[in-house]
């Protein structure tokens, strides 16, 4: 069976030399040692100066709404995981899609400035599959019009945009670290800002905005995450260069295997170091889509429709035409990638869609 993804695990040995320590200290949560140690090593790799872990990629969004203070109207993408959206409306506020750009499949920043209404109080945008948003052109219109920018950077883990970190932009930026994704914690995420004062505000409230014992500074919630997940973070983050640098060369591989396959490759935008955390092909309509998809299924090889279907369908937000964005996620399949996909597994991947397309 070859699934979408797998998660990578380090060697259960790392594993265990953690626990030994979790079992001497006898502190298992509640932003311990290893949670510590978790967010000095990502500082120091991603040369970032502001994060918190915490328990998920969603929560962080939700922590990130809430920082903010976002009230109303948020303008954001329809093709992204629901986490992106459903935060939104969990926070209490209303998404307003714009469309995305058909070549870069991130939201099509021309067309966010006519979306915006006195009522609007931020872009959440999402840099989709590791491929940053146009970054400098969204910054711009938020500082114009006098919006707050959250970026989910879930799929960013070693992108980067003008030679630094993606989780560096946007008044905040969210990840998360499920163990589907390229780095992973088993369950967990983070929140970047580069502001001191949003970060307290974040670090009030990812623990029940505790100031001390008996004193609360605002409302919180628990978005801690343990020592265990931690421990799993510190692991993996010593194999990264090497997760990163199979992503790379398996995804070659594709290209190289796939060069008579009629597909739409996603455009990188400029300015954005790629971190090929997935392997997405676009089809010429979503019959040859879901052909392809059927014929791998035939040999237990399980690619995603991803994202699919398009979020402006979801039946608690208001409908938006977002045509783009609908006729993409019909067609898209994201392809196996994970760090022990073999080039044997790759090569029957490519021979099984070339054959579906010609006959
Ligand atoms: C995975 C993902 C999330 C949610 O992260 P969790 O850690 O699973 O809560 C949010 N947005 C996008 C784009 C994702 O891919």
């Amino acid at each position: 069976m070859i699934p979408v993804t797998k998660p990578f695990l380090p060697d259960s040995k790392e594993y265990e030399t953690y626990l030994e320590g979790i079992w001497q200290r006898n502190w298992l949560t509640n932003n311990g040692p290893l949670v510590n140690e978790l967010e000095i090593q990502l500082k120091e790799y991603l040369y970032i100066r502001h994060l918190l872990f915490v328990t998920n990629g969603t929560i962080a969004i939700q922590l990130a709404i809430k920082a903010l203070g976002l009230k109303g109207q948020i303008i954001t993408t329809p093709f992204s995981y629901v986490a992106t959206t459903s935060s939104i409306v969990w926070e209490g506020c209303e998404p307003v899609f714009v469309d995305i750009d058909p070549k870069t499949l991130n939201i099509d920043v021309s067309q966010i400035e006519q979306a915006i209404t006195p009522d609007t109080s931020a872009i959440l945008a999402t840099h989709v599959f590791g491929n940053t948003c146009d970054i400098d052109a969204i910054d711009a219109l938020a500082k114009k019009h006098n919006l707050k920018v959250i970026y989910d950077a879930a799929h960013c883990f070693g992108t980067t945009y003008k030679g630094k970190s993606a989780f560096q932009y946007g008044d905040v930026s969210t990840t998360s670290f499920h163990s589907t994704k390229l780095f992973h914690s088993i369950e967990g995420g983070a929140v970047f800002t580069p502001s001191a004062d949003i970060l307290k505000r974040l670090a009030y409230m990812r623990n029940f905005g505790h100031d001390g014992p008996d004193k609360f500074n605002g409302v919180g919630i628990n978005a801690k995450n343990s020592e265990f997940h931690a421990a799993m973070g510190l692991c993996n983050l010593k194999h990264i260069e090497s997760i990163l640098k199979s992503r790379k060369e398996q995804s070659l591989i594709y290209n190289d295997l796939l060069q008579d396959l009629e597909i739409q490759h996603m455009e990188i935008q400029k300015g954005c170091g790629f971190n090929y955390a997935y392997y997405p092909v676009i089809f010429h309509d979503e019959a040859m889509a879901l052909k392809c998809k059927k014929a791998l299924e035939a040999f237990e090889i399980f690619p995603r429709r991803y994202f699919y279907p398009s979020l402006s369908s979801l039946d608690y937000v208001k409908p938006y035409a977002t045509p783009v964005s609908d006729d993409v996620s019909k067609r898209i399949l994201c392809l196996p990638l994970y760090h022990t996909l073999s080039q044997e597994e790759q090569k029957m991947i490519a021979r099984i869609l070339l054959r579906a397309q010609k006959y």
